[in-house]
């Protein structure tokens, strides 16, 4: 930037900040801005475009074009040019603007006798919040400076938005993070929930965009940039480092060290931005690169980018991770994601979570299950538009979360949790009682659990045993791997909770989207086929072993269930097995009490175990299908990819015609089968796999009630012949068919 340009910026930006400290309206402001811009670029015209809502902008305040137009001029994202420049969140810069693609004339402005136009997006970090626009009669493209200058403007701009400099009453541009908004997103799990937002990273709040003396502010960014250099060096020297993790950190080294990030916001500073706004005005411009990048590894570079941002602003603020904000009462969790060692810290506190990723199939959606909590995923921009304390009602069955909602909606949906308990209460009057279908048939409902805290509902659930428990999630709540002893503790803690329950404890299943913290993660191109679950225990047993001495010692004389996760052939189980009969015999000969009575089963999570050898339906002792992995595999659709994920239905009749073969493997050896996966908690799924054979099915706590109470009102004869009826109609999926019976039934 050359010199009198720096000062020219300088002298705007000190202007534009005394505007924002003078005791004015918001319109007024507005008003001031555009033209003390228009002035300092020497343009006819200056306007600010605001965001009305998400998909519209509103002319807010004008220099050079008629004021009748103000508040009257509006245009979808996308329209336009100045629409352009909003969805792409990249400049605009044409000497004839007329020519340009996608002009749109809009008569009430009298634009139409400007020639040249320049505009840039009103962002930040990433949050598009308008576009300012300068025009001018004279036929030229604006100079690099210019739209440089232009640029820094934009960025106090939107720091001023941010803080509500420009809202008014009056023609209802309301503030920033004040107003109802909704976000439609998915179910991650049903319920409902009335709370408060907790953001898992709160938003850095700037408040000082400008700053009059670029050295001091040079100091400063110098100086946090340094300390960051410091921080990730620190990292990096950590020595249980692996080498991925090593080349993680190398790129934030080499983005830290970056000369050319430090000059432009030296640059960004030289024009008058404080530090702070100088970090940003480089994040949102990399955001908005990222957005154009289609190459996955550059994408994640500048995401590397991004993070290292954050940390420099946190520095520079001093607003840590931790902002010593408190956790408001009812907390819900806010995030665009989250891992489920993650979710497990924070744990029963939660009320609701709702995030802009996620998957129904991820192990943080097991974990929200687990918990019991509801859980709203792909939930547009929440992160962006959240501010901690806001009031939120999380409605998990449609996966809508309404943020600062109105009263009438609040009242509403008030009367929804109301009806929920009383479901809920009707539920637990048939807890005592079987799930005795018409037709004479009792299923046996069992729990999956993975946590101590989700055992007093073993109780109050009325469910039979626990059917899987994931001893993974124990793992993954740890920063360190646990030690035999503590393991043993903890097991002999959930079979005392279980009073003599069957527990049906599963062997680590990690890999896939469940990393530990404390294992190297594998750089696998697709690790739900990977390197995961019995595969690792297998070829790693020092785990797998401890695993199994911890259950001997914890059943100390009671009976124990183990079942192996993944296990994809025979020999697998084999081989598995071999390993629990040599810790029998080892534990024993240490003087250890071995247990009354021993079931070993395995998972049937890929289609291959289905075609496994008779010899393995034998020796098993039980085989419990994973629908979740099982589902994914014979769809080839991943559990974790919602765009694939929801094209398949369990009651496909094609995966109904395999679980049919299934039944009918384990029947000719009498195994016992059980269903373990989350379609066994829905309702209509549960009918359609006891109509199949199915006698036994372990599902989250909270659809026991719901299941049984829609066992016990069904014959499974005729459901089954629902089924067949589908089938013979050529139908893909058996859900039409059984929903339209049971709508007949008075459902
Ligand atoms: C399954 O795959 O259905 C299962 C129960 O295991 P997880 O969901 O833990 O992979
Ligand atoms: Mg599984």
């Amino acid at each position: 930037m050359p010199e009198r340009s720096d000062s020219d910026s300088r002298k705007l930006l000190r202007r534009l900040r005394d505007v924002l400290g003078a005791q004015s309206k918001g319109q007024e402001r507005l008003d001031q801005i555009t033209h003390l811009i228009a002035d300092s670029m020497r343009t006819e015209v200056c306007s600010i475009y605001l965001f009305r809502d998400p998909e519209t902008l509103e002319l807010c305040a004008t220099e050079g074009l008629k004021p009748e137009s103000v508040h009257q001029t509006r245009m979808k994202l996308g329209e336009g040019l100045v629409g352009r420049v909003a969805r792409t969140s990249t400049p605009v810069n044409t000497a004839d603007a007329p020519a340009e693609k996608g002009f749109r004339y809009m008569p009430e402005t009298g634009e139409e006798i400007y020639s040249s136009f320049l505009g840039v997006p009103i962002q930040r970090v990433g949050e598009k919040l308008g576009v300012l626009v300068v025009q001018s009669k004279t036929a030229r493209q604006f100079s690099d400076d210019e739209i440089y200058a232009l640029e820094v403007v934009a960025m106090v701009l939107a720091e001023m938005t941010e803080l509500g400099a420009f809202t008014s009453d009056e023609d209802g541009m309301r503030a920033l993070h004040r107003q109802p908004v909704m976000f439609r997103g998915a179910t991650g799990q049903e319920g409902a929930a009335e709370g408060h937002v907790w953001l898992h990273e709160p938003r850095v709040v700037v408040t000082n965009p400008v700053a009059d003396d670029p050295l001091t502010e040079i100091d400063r960014i110098r100086e946090a940039v340094g300390q960051l250099r410091v921080s990730v060096d620190d990292l990096l020297s950590v020595e249980s480092l692996d080498k991925d993790q090593k080349q993680v950190l190398e790129a934030y080294r080499m983005f830290a060290n970056s000369r050319g990030w430090l000059r432009r916001m030296e640059e960004d500073i030289q024009s008058g931005l404080s530090a702070e706004a100088a970090v940003e005005k480089e994040q949102s411009a990399a955001r908005a690169r990222m957005e154009q990048v289609p190459d996955a590894y550059l994408r994640e570079r500048l995401n590397d980018l991004d993070d290292l941002s954050n940390r420099l602003l946190r520095i520079l603020t001093g607003q840590g991770a931790d902002t010593g904000a408190e956790m408001p009462e009812n907390p819900v969790l806010v995030a665009r994601n989250i891992g489920p060692g993650e979710l497990l810290d924070y744990g029963r506190k939660l009320r609701g979570v709702v995030l802009e990723e996620g998957s129904v199939g991820s192990h943080a959606a097991i974990v929200a299950r687990a918990l019991a909590i509801p859980l709203i995923i792909h939930a547009g921009r929440i992160s962006m538009e959240a501010l901690n304390g806001d009031h939120i009602l999380v409605d998990g069955d449609q996966g809508i979360a309404h943020l600062r909602p109105e009263e009438t909606v609040a009242r509403a949906f008030r009367d929804k949790i109301a009806m929920q308990t009383q479901a809920q209460q009707r539920y637990a009057s048939l807890r005592d009682l079987p799930a005795l279908t018409k037709c004479g048939t009792t299923i046996s409902l069992h729990m999956n659990a993975g946590l101590m805290a989700d055992l007093p509902s073993l109780e109050g659930s009325g469910a039979d045993g626990v059917g899987l428990f994931r001893t993974e999630l124990q793992f993954l709540v740890r920063n360190k791997m646990p030690r035999r002893a503590e393991l043993a503790t903890l097991y002999a803690r959930v079979m005392d909770a279980a009073k003599g329950k069957r527990v049906a404890f599963r062997t680590l299943d990690i890999g896939s989207d469940k990393v530990l913290p404390y294992m190297k993660p594998n750089d696998e191109p697709n690790p739900a086929m990977g390197w995961r679950a019995i595969r690792v225990g297998l070829d790693k047993p020092g785990v797998l072993r401890m695993q199994i001495q911890a259950l001997l010692r914890a059943s100390n004389g009671r009976a124990l269930t183990v079942m192996f996760p993944f296990i994809s052939e025979f020999s697998e189980f084999q081989e598995a097995r071999a390993h629990v009969l040599r810790e029998i015999h080892r534990e024993r000969s240490l003087g250890h009490v071995m247990p009354s009575g021993l079931e070993i089963g395995a998972m049937l999570e890929t289609p291959s175990l289905a075609f496994a050898p008779k010899a393995f339906f034998e020796l098993t002792d039980f085989v419990s299908i994973g629908g979740n992995d099982l589902k994914q595999f014979f769809f080839a659709a991943d559990r974790e990819n919602e765009r694939v994920r929801r094209r398949y239905d369990m009651l496909n009749l094609s995966f109904l015609s395999f679980i049919d073969q299934i039944v009918a493997r384990c029947a000719e050896t009498d195994t016992p089968l059980s269903f373990c996966g989350e379609d066994a908690g829905r309702p209509v799924e549960a009918l359609a796999l006891a109509a199949l054979g199915l006698r036994s099915l372990s599902m989250r706590p909270a659809s026991i009630g719901p299941v049984k109470a829609l066992l016990r009102r069904v014959d499974l004869v005729q459901v089954r012949g629902v089924i067949e009826d589908a089938r013979a109609k050529g139908d893909d999926s058996a859900r039409p068919a059984l929903m339209d019976w049971l709508s007949n039934q008075g459902e």
